[in-house]
């Protein structure tokens, strides 16, 4: 049976069900059911790359790269899981002699992955590997607004799991809220800030936990301390990849006065070099997702001169890759996310401005800074804040599965990837256990003759 056929209520019932039989707790059945997904992805490679060219025109290389890629997240867990489920000792203080003390991670129950439309197959299937590892059921609703995707989604995971486990329900904005209005063990959210606080209202209203992985303008600084080449390189690969639909990608740039001309004359010959005189003609450049997203984006060409790009096909969803100068900082390209094609260069001629205009904005999802500067290097560590930071480098923070990722503030509540996945899918039990052989009076009434050593162990 397909998780289409039946109602929302009946299958967070049947997961329920499933869940009270105990078989999630079992390490070799989610190690079994590991390898599973981890087949559903390998056995349908092609459907994927087809899925992804229709929704988003998505070329081959970065669908691999970015998307299939999720595998690797896959083999982690596999790798790591006997280890991650084992209970934890943990150290008990004297007073409490002779008691041990453990930490079980175990499973939360059923949980309800909502993903975004951009990378629309890993950010479904990242979450689901730690919902998996920890032992829960979980329903997925992936984005309507990647529907190829979507229906790929559901067909495979259909195909390889029992709906009571696993299941997929598609839909936009009004199934989003009939899930969300039922009572999950956790919810994990990926998509923009805005809907991120409705999910969080919706929430509340049963005390389910969230993990919201949201967005925001992530800034990218340019010290005149760089090696310019690799710099150019990328940034320009960071920021286009996907048509700049990319939550971590460098939203805007803050480039040193003295390099800038040099620098703007580098992304020129990388971009060249990358997609050649007409990235429209190539198959290596996606397009925007659809007309909404691409008049949005259109609107943010006027908000400065059109340094590098700036050809529009509304037919074809094509937006160039695009640079902005003379931008201002309270222009609107500068107020909300881009996600999309388009990057807008402030020059600095301190680097305290450029802190300052990080630190008056909400926090970002990433910060990039290009500087071989040791000094400067710990200075933006310690003077901003982020979900993450790449020094020297651009969106590859993602791929690393022993650094959690997430937001901070307005870009998010929570992590995942690796071991945090299973971290946020599971609750840490603390587990005292105190052996009969040895009862010690101390706590005990009448406290008269008591209260003396109590105050000497206390301090
Ligand atoms: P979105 O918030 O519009 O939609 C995400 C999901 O929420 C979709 O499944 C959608 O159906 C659902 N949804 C939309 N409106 C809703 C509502 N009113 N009530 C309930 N559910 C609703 O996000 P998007 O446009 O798909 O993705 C773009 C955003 O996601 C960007 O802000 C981007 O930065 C962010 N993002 C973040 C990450 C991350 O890992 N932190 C990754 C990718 C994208």
């Amino acid at each position: 049976m397909i998780a289409q056929e039946l109602s929302i209520v009946d299958i967070i019932r049947k997961q329920r069900d499933f869940f009270k039989t105990g078989k999630t707790k079992d390490v070799n059945f989610r190690l079994e059911q590991l390898k599973i997904l981890k087949q559903a992805v390998s056995e349908n490679k092609e459907a994927i790359i087809q899925a992804l060219k229709a929704d988003l025109n998505k070329p081959e290389f970065e669908s691999y790269a970015t998307e299939i890629g999720t595998l690797q997240e896959i083999d982690y867990a596999i790798k790591h899981i006997k280890t991650w489920t084992k209970p934890q000792k943990a150290p008990v203080s004297l007073q409490l002699f002779p008691a041990s003390a453990k930490i079980y991670p175990e499973p939360l129950g059923v949980v309800l992955i909502i993903g975004p439309w951009n990378y629309p197959f890993q950010l479904s299937i990242s979450p689901l590997v730690g919902a998996i590892s920890a032992g829960n059921c979980a329903i997925v609703k992936p984005s309507e607004l990647a529907p190829h995707t979507s229906h790929l989604l559901s067909k495979l995971l259909g195909k390889y799991f029992d709906p009571a486990y696993i299941a997929v329900v598609e839909g936009g904005v009004q199934t989003s809220q009939q899930l969300l209005a039922e009572k999950f063990d956790h919810i994990f959210f990926t998509g923009g800030t805005a809907v991120g606080k409705i999910v969080m209202e919706a929430a509340a209203k049963n005390l389910t936990p969230v993990t919201l992985e949201l967005g925001g303008k992530s800034p990218c600084i340019v010290d005149s301390d760089i090696n310019i080449e690799p710099t150019a390189r990328r940034i320009t690969w960071g920021k286009f990849l996907n048509a700049g639909q990319t939550c971590i990608a460098p939203d805007y740039l803050l480039v040193d006065k003295k390099i800038k001309e040099d620098f703007l004359n580098e992304i020129q010959k990388c971009l060249q070099e990358f997609y050649g005189d007409n990235p429209a003609s190539g198959s290596d450049y996606a397009r925007i997702i659809n007309q909404k997203q691409f008049n949005r984006l259109v609107n943010f060409l006027k908000d400065g001169e059109i340094r590098i790009g700036g050809e529009t096909n509304p037919s074809e969803l094509y937006i160039a890759p695009t640079v902005l100068e003379n931008v201002s900082s309270t222009a609107p390209v500068m107020q909300e996310e881009i996600f999309g094609p388009i990057l807008p260069v402030i020059e600095y001629t301190d680097i305290t401005e450029a802190i300052d205009l990080i630190n008056s904005k909400p926090k970002p999802l990433a910060l990039y800074l290009f500087s071989n500067n040791k000094n400067l290097q710990q200075r933006i560590l310690q003077e901003t804040s982020s979900g993450g930071v790449a020094i020297n480098d651009t969106v590859m923070q993602v791929a690393v599965s022993s650094l959690p990722f997430g937001g901070v503030g307005d870009s998010g509540i929570g992590k995942y990837h690796g071991k945090s996945s299973f971290d946020t899918f599971s609750h840490y039990k603390s587990v005292l256990h105190n052996p009969f052989w040895l009862d010690l009076k101390w706590r005990y009434a009448p406290y008269k003759d008591k209260l003396s050593t109590l105050k000497r162990l206390i301090g």
